[in-house]
């Protein structure tokens, strides 16, 4: 009924992946080719306001097609945001979707190697696949991420305007449409001129299994530790020699074994050495610093300051240098007191049939620094499983789940 799926599986043969630290937005410029071929189909399909720019946003709107001008100024112009980049972990190149049609339940062979590495996508080691019995599962061929996050909420989003401009008789008002680069690399759609985009509020449609909605996420800081250290002939140097690996290791034993992310979930904040790198003359260790609780955040930034500053005062102030930067902040804060926006998504899940899914989610998304910048953005499901990697998956059913929320969130908004 939609078109989600057939779009879903163009946009993915698309090289889109990010890249970490470019100096340029896009960071890659297959970011641009996808986005200027979005442009072209949503002004094909008739969309007002189309622009892409030459760092790979495409916006557009859909105007509201209601009559009564009373009426009409009571509803607000809703935005869906979805981000075009793919991870940086696996590749997103030569990406081969297939769509397992009327999926048994069983073992998804990816890839049978021929010899070399298997890959098989199974509901033993991924339980909530066999969920999906019955449905058309698109997959990857093993060798490359799928890029259903986020080129599936792309999809989703066109098919929905596309569904709306074919049954005018549905009243809508404004609908804005952001795709935008770099999510991937914490670019936070930084060049997203929201004023000029005209929504009231948004969603961004990147999140997880169909149910899924967050309106709360980690606030996040990096710290960069660089230890110098000094380098003597280890047969001559007792009492000389300062060893940086051995400095780095004395640091990073200051933090809480119980407090990384392998040992947290939930609410639990952490610190996460991401990095390790030295020798004997030089070290430099990579953090980040994770907590929904904006107090605790604080406090476990303030841990990170005490704790390089107990090491300069054992080994002096010049050997340790702490380099500390917010990168993103929880939303919750700026959603208080627009409990509404939440509402709208979860009253259209449940009048879908749908069970909502609340989830805090221990990461961040260009919704988090939208909501900061004054344009309140959660984020709600796409339908798609195993992110950032080869057993990433997601159904043509789940998609169209998606559709129906996006149109449900625009119909109950007309009520009024
Ligand atoms: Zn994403």
């Amino acid at each position: 009924m939609y078109s989600a799926l057939s779009r879903f599986l163009k946009y993915v043969t698309y090289d889109t992946q990010s890249v970490d630290r470019a100096e340029q937005t896009p960071s890659s410029p297959g970011q641009l080719a996808l986005a200027e071929v979005l442009g072209k189909e949503l002004e094909t399909l008739g969309l007002k306001d189309v622009e892409v720019t030459e760092h790979a946003y495409v916006t557009a709107s859909l105007p509201s097609n209601i009559t009564d001008s009373a009426k009409k100024n009571k509803v607000p112009a809703i935005g869906f945001v979805a981000h075009i980049d793919t991870a940086t972990e696996v590749t997103g190149k030569d990406v081969r979707p297939r769509v397992v049609k009327n999926y048994d339940g069983g073992d998804i062979t990816l890839k049978d190697g021929g010899g070399g590495e298997k890959v098989v996508l199974s509901p033993k080691d991924f339980p909530y696949l066999a969920d999906y019995k019955g449905q058309d599962i698109v997959v990857t061929d093993g060798n490359t991420l799928l890029g259903a996050d986020n080129k599936a909420g792309v999809a989703e989003i066109v098919a929905g305007v596309e569904w709306l401009i074919q049954h005018p008789e549905i009243p809508h008002g404004d609908v804005k449409i952001a795709f935008t680069p770099d999510e991937e690399v914490g670019h936070l759609a930084k060049l997203l001129d929201i004023k000029k985009w005209g929504a009231d509020f948004a969603y961004t449609i990147d999140g997880g299994p169909v149910g899924e909605i967050c309106w709360e996420n980690f606030n996040a800081a990096g710290a960069v530790i660089t230890i110098k250290g000094r380098a003597v002939h280890p047969g001559k140097s007792k009492g000389l020699m300062l060893n940086a690996v051995t400095m780095g290791q004395e640091f990073n034993a200051l933090f809480p074994p119980a407090e990384t992310p392998a040992t947290t979930e939930g609410y639990e904040g952490y610190y996460h050495c991401m990095s390790f790198n030295g020798s004997v003359e030089g070290a430099t260790l990579k953090y980040i610093i994770r907590d929904h609780d904006t107090k605790k955040f604080e406090e476990r930034k303030k841990f990170m300051e005490k704790a390089v500053k107990w090491m300069q005062d054992k080994y002096g102030t010049d050997r340790f240098e702490l380099d500390m930067r917010d990168q993103y902040r929880n939303m919750a804060d700026k959603v208080k007191g627009h409990e509404d926006i939440v509402d709208l998504a979860l009253n259209a899940m449940r009048e879908l049939g749908m069970e909502p899914n609340i989830v805090p989610m221990r990461g961040g998304t260009d919704g988090a620094a939208l909501s900061w910048r004054g344009l309140i953005t959660p984020n709600l499901f796409t339908g798609g499983h195993n992110y950032h990697g080869k057993f990433e998956f997601i159904s043509a059913q789940s998609m169209d789940k998606a559709v129906d929320m996006i149109l449900k969130i625009l119909e109950l908004s007309a009520r009024k």
